[in-house]
């Protein structure tokens, strides 16, 4: 079993490093915030007192922080001048390709390997230890990851060299967010034209329009029970969220010279919605915005 030094264990970190130490790793946790950490020292990990305490001598680091300023500043400031030159780095944040690259970079320089591993699934998955990971970096770095990743997720897949990941997860939300919002006008238009929701949803589901945001979020009530429309759009995926991973997409766009239109247009739509109010609700909540019926 490895000692973990995991940094960062908020709403996705808390879960995953309470995963690892329930697979007998041992987890050396820290976090800015003293509730955060306090919530993971219940869960059989040890509370670090600093960032560096929960670096140094560990086998491996993971990092699950909010955005690429924060990670390359904790690996400027701490983790490259800490770690032990034979410790493995892997960032599970979501973050924008270029600091991903600028970040595995400056660690390759430093000799050390360094991987991004981005998750899809919220904080359930977390939790319950089934994420996805995309990762990015060699393959020597991949296979030692591997063990240490499955003990958080149930996929972990290499994407390609490093920044793949990113590339990978901010492509594949870029798809989701423009589904979620055809799916959204389709919806409001079916009603608008006399159908039933329940039998637009029985034959859309089936024919091709099919898609994850009509199978899994249905953003009208009914057809999938366990989809956030049912509660009154709490829990899922908050569309501050997915705003924040379609910004991710439009930049890495405009960085490699890409036309996505359909990805502005769903950036647009949902940086109004979040201006309304809406970002702490389920993305799938749009609906809302465009059926005319939002109220925050
Ligand atoms: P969060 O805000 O709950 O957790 C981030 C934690 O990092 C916080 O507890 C914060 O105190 C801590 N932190 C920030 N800077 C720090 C530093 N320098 N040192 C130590 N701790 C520091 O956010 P989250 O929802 O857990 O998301 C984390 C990452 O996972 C983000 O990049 C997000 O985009 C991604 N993600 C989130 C979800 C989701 O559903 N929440 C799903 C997939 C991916």
């Amino acid at each position: 079993m490895a000692v973990i030094g995991f940094i960062g264990v908020g709403n996705m970190g808390g879960g995953m490093a309470a995963n690892l130490a329930a697979r007998g790793h041992e987890v050396r946790a820290f976090d800015l915030s003293a509730d955060a950490l306090a919530r993971v020292a219940d869960k059989g990990c040890i509370a670090a007192g600093s960032a560096g305490e929960a670096v140094a001598g560990a086998d491996a680091v993971v990092t699950m922080l909010p955005a690429g300023r924060h990670v390359a500043s904790l690996y400027r400031e701490t983790i490259l001048g800490t770690a032990r030159p034979d410790t493995l780095l892997i960032d599970c944040s979501t973050i924008d390709v270029d600091t991903a690259r600028a970040v595995a970079a400056d660690a390759a320089g430093a000799g050390f390997t360094m991987l991004d591993a981005p998750v899809s699934g919220g904080t359930a998955a977390a939790d319950a230890g089934t994420l996805t990971f995309m990762v990015g970096g060699s393959e020597a770095g991949f296979a030692r990851a591997e063990p240490i990743l499955s003990a958080m997720g149930k996929a972990v897949i290499h994407a390609g060299e490093a920044g793949s990941g990113q590339a990978a997860k901010i492509c594949n939300n870029m798809i989701l967010g423009a589904t979620m919002i055809a799916t959204c006008e389709a919806f409001v238009l079916a009603e608008k034209l006399g159908l039933d929701p329940e039998k637009f949803f029985a034959i859309s589901s089936r024919a091709s329009g099919q898609s994850w945001s009509m199978t899994s979020y249905c953003p009208v009530p009914g057809p999938v029970p366990a989809a956030p429309s049912n509660r009154d759009f709490e829990g899922g995926f908050q569309a501050a969220l997915m705003l924040k991973d379609l910004k991710l997409a439009l930049d890495a766009a405009k960085s490699a010279n890409a036309s996505v239109p359909m990805g502005a247009q769903a950036e647009a739509l949902y940086q109004m919605f979040a201006g309304l109010g809406g970002g702490g609700k389920d993305f799938s909540a749009i609906i809302r915005l465009l059926s005319g019926e939002w109220r925050p």
